[in-house]
């Protein structure tokens, strides 16, 4: 079995106590307040809260059980049909899973472009912000599967993927390996709760994970504390006010109701848990000035580049025809600043970059 070492870096600390680790066997510890971070099938484990649950753990072992004989996508196709499989097994009908086969179907056919799509989205956003694009360290918090940090890692001499899910770490592994990236770094660890040495980054990536987060200010909060001078973040959130379906549960509207109600549409729905924060562009400002100080920050749903971007979504598949229409007539709404923030406030999902 072949598993490459991890590329070194020397920014890591305690994500408790911000204290400096002390390399062991196997793992390491911090020498203030002591606590311990072992590896877990070859990533260091700085997560505090997060553990993950028996099957996803099966799945992790099986990848590492397999890892010679398994490509990107035997692993995200087992990913789906466990996902299927449970849920047959809870008595669901396939009926209820039609947005995972849209997911696996969208993932599969875009995983090696939509990285390309998302670095130009950004590129173009940094230019027009005067922030650097050529960098030393990139972290990608929440890099799930890896179709983003496999472009990000060209921008910067290291990058960091993080996600709390090993079994995700893996998938990215495997990805990075078959595309031949090797400067990047992979750690468990919570995005509220970052490894990482005060202004040792010079940009942080979140790619649709902060609604996700149990407290995104923390975040927030963090990404101010790990960034250095000039640095940026760059994020993007499903937009609450979208014309389009939900994006994680296909439903019309949801992000129309409040937060309670929210639950109670998805719980009836389709039966599961409802714990997905829907960000609109006031509240997600909002949640930013009351956590951490910037110079500079723009929301846009429209930014340049976003037409290709949106081609690689999901949504590209399930209406076709919206998406050549957009391709047309987005353009033109970017050359008023008015008639862009008003086309934003119905956009899929808005972009945001924030600069120290
Ligand atoms: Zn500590």
């Amino acid at each position: 079995m072949t598993f490459p070492k991890q590329v070194d870096f020397s920014g890591w600390v305690c994500p408790k106590c911000k204290g400096d680790l002390k390399i062991e066997d196997g793992g390491s510890s911090c020498e203030p307040c002591g606590k311990r971070f072992n590896n877990v099938l070859g990533f260091p484990d700085f997560r505090l809260r997060y553990e993950d649950s028996k099957n996803q753990m099966v799945l992790a072992r099986t990848f590492r059980e397999n890892w010679d004989k398994l490509t990107y996508e035997d692993m995200v196709r087992l990913r789906f049909s466990g996902l299927r499989q449970r849920a047959l097994a809870r008595g669901k009908s396939p009926a209820d899973f039609k947005m995972w086969d849209i997911d696996e179907q969208a993932h599969l056919a875009t995983y090696k472009t939509r990285g390309g799509r998302h670095l130009s989205v950004l590129k173009s956003r940094l230019q027009q912000q005067d922030s650097s694009v050529d960098i030393g360290h990139l972290v990608d918090v929440g890099c799930g599967w890896g179709r983003d940090l496999l472009h990000l890692a060209c921008l910067a001499k290291e990058a960091i993927g993080l996600d709390v899910s090993v079994f995700s770490l893996l998938i990215t592994k495997k990805l990075l390996e078959e595309q031949g990236i090797v400067n990047a770094t992979l750690v468990l660890a919570e995005a509220e709760s970052l490894p990482l040495r005060p202004g040792c980054i010079d940009g942080i990536n979140c790619s649709g994970a902060i609604e996700h987060m149990r407290i995104p200010g923390d975040f927030l909060r963090e990404c101010s504390r790990c960034l250095g001078e000039s640095a940026w973040v760059f994020l993007f959130y499903p937009n609450r006010f979208s014309v389009l379906p939900e994006s994680h549960t296909g439903i019309w509207g949801l992000g129309y109701f409040s937060t309670a109600r929210q639950k109670k549409i998805v719980l009836n729905r389709l039966g599961s848990e409802w714990e997905t924060f829907l960000f609109s562009r006031r509240g997600f400002l909002r949640l930013l000035k009351s956590t951490c100080k910037y110079k500079k920050v723009s929301i846009t749903g429209i930014p340049p580049g976003v037409e290709d971007f949106l081609s690689t979504s999901k949504f590209s598949l399930m209406f076709p025809h919206m998406y050549s229409v957009a391709k047309h007539i987005l353009p033109a709404f970017r050359l008023a600043p008015g008639l862009e923030r008003l086309v934003s406030f119905f956009c899929p999902v808005h972009f945001v970059l924030i600069s120290r």
